[in-house]
């Protein structure tokens, strides 16, 4: 992408609104703007890191064997009658009327709809498990909208939803999502830590929260220091393996993790003081075993081994890339701007030409450019006419890794510049060193 036909509106000024170094570094690269409380588009700069987000949740929920559809935004009033939570589930809930004055709703979430799809086609034991997910636009009219994409009204959400024949087996379809978080998380550049939730009436230790700890997150969170030492799974790691999911739950649930809803002082006050840790985190992600909760209102049932009808004993897990973004950023950036783990970077290097015109700055800048590209990088190339310093600046701010520096002096000797963005280290190399170092 050649910056000079980009659409990045970088702000010269710190916008006033932002309270949260995410919110901010955000504004100012031109990544989001806001539309109407609460809501967001998504320029291009934020959109590449989005869909980058996107696809690591995508590939790792279909390594562990869920498979994606696609669900509407807007949903039948009826649907959530059937379940009872139309009623129940309050203000969040945006309601909308079409023109034959039906009920609609623009869904929070969608137990209900992946329900209904699972009763009209899904009779026999034999086709379980299953999971399901989607990655989609959710809407909850939040009452206190804020921190730009970290709560927002209109957000995107992965939502997945597992069926089984029974308890047990659903045990296992959590133990699965359980480890693919963990996958997900990890290539994002971020240690979620999985703290037991509340699981309301149907009790047990099957709901988590995954946080992230930041001294900007809303929740406030309590655990054991050892979560920063525990191995992730392998990316060949077998899904299949009933116990082998197990061991991973039980290595990661085996030590100390609640939020304020569910902590316990005593239980915390246990462990050695050195390794407490009390602070404040963001949830990204929560997966939680619910049991019958929809399928008995809603009749989702499968003939059994048996030859009975059984009801489908379910568990749903969301994961928030709309919220991922902002929290990458508050767990790495510096006071130049954001710096970005390369899983999710909107670039992979920026080649930056210090002077459009000079013969050799633009042989070797188009020459990178196209060299890069072919190789595989998504590649920003500074061709402006911004001063050197204006350059610099932006390439710190929107965070892209590696910068390649190609300025006259150098260029002439067939060298260029490599900065590592996160440490700052810099180098004078020969082209063909840099291509190496870089592909
Ligand atoms: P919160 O406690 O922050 O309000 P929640 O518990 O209501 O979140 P869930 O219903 O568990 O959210 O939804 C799953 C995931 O969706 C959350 O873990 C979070 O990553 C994301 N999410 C929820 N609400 C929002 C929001 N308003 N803006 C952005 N992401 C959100
Ligand atoms: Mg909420
Ligand atoms: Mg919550
Ligand atoms: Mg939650």
């Amino acid at each position: 992408m050649r910056l000079s036909r980009y659409f990045m509106p970088i702000l010269k000024e710190n916008p006033k609104e932002a309270e949260i170094v995410s919110h901010r570094l955000m504004l100012r690269t031109g990544m989001i703007k806001q539309q109407s409380q609460g809501i967001y588009s998504w320029l291009p700069l934020g959109k590449r890191v989005l869909d980058k987000v996107n696809a690591i949740i995508r590939e790792e929920q279909n390594r562990s064997g869920a498979i994606e559809l696609s669900m509407p935004t807007l949903q039948s009033a009826e649907l959530w009658q059937e379940s009872g939570r139309y009623d129940a589930y309050g203000k969040e809930m945006l309601r909308i009327k079409d023109r034959q004055e039906r009920p609609m709703l623009y869904g929070p979430t969608n137990e209900e709809m992946v329900t209904d799809i699972f009763r009209s086609y899904v009779k026999s034991y034999k086709n379980l498990p299953l999971n399901l997910y989607h990655i989609q636009l959710k809407f909850r009219d939040e009452i206190r909208p804020r921190f730009g994409t970290m709560r927002s009204r209109e957000f995107m959400m992965k939502d997945a939803y597992s069926f089984d024949l029974n308890k047990e087996d659903a045990v296992h379809s959590y133990n699965k999502m359980f480890a693919a978080y963990l996958r997900t998380f990890d290539r994002l550049g971020l240690r979620a830590i999985p703290m037991r939730a509340d699981t309301g009436p149907i009790g047990g230790n099957h709901s988590h929260e995954f946080i992230i700890l930041a001294e900007t997150g809303e929740s406030e969170v309590f655990s054991h220091r050892d979560f920063v030492n525990f191995d992730i799974p392998a990316a060949d790691v077998d899904f299949d393996d009933v116990a082998g999911m197990q061991a991973i739950f039980d290595k990661w649930t085996s030590v100390y993790a609640a939020t304020s809803e569910m902590h316990d002082e005593a239980a915390f006050d246990a462990i050695p003081e050195s390794d407490r840790l009390s602070a404040r985190g963001i949830e990204v992600g929560h997966i939680f075993y619910f049991g019958t909760k929809y399928s008995e209102p809603m009749g989702a049932k499968v003939q059994g081994p048996d030859g009975k009808e059984h009801l489908v004993h379910m568990g749903s897990y969301g994961i928030g890339p709309t919220r991922l973004v902002p929290a990458i950023i508050e767990a790495s950036h510096d006071e130049n701007g954001i710096i970005w783990p390369a899983s999710v970077a909107p670039f992979d290097v920026v080649v930056i030409n210090m002077k459009p015109g000079d013969e050799a700055c633009d042989r070797i800048s188009e020459g990178l450019y196209g060299d890069l590209g072919k190789a595989g990088k998504d590649v920003l190339y500074d061709d402006t006419d911004d001063r050197a310093g204006t350059k610099f600046a932006t390439a710190d701010l929107i965070g892209v890794p590696v910068q390649v520096i190609v300025g006259p002096r150098s260029a002439a000797n067939g060298e260029v510049e490599v900065k590592d963005r996160k440490t700052g280290a810099r180098e004078v190399m020969t082209v063909e060193a840099a291509m190496n170092r870089i592909t």
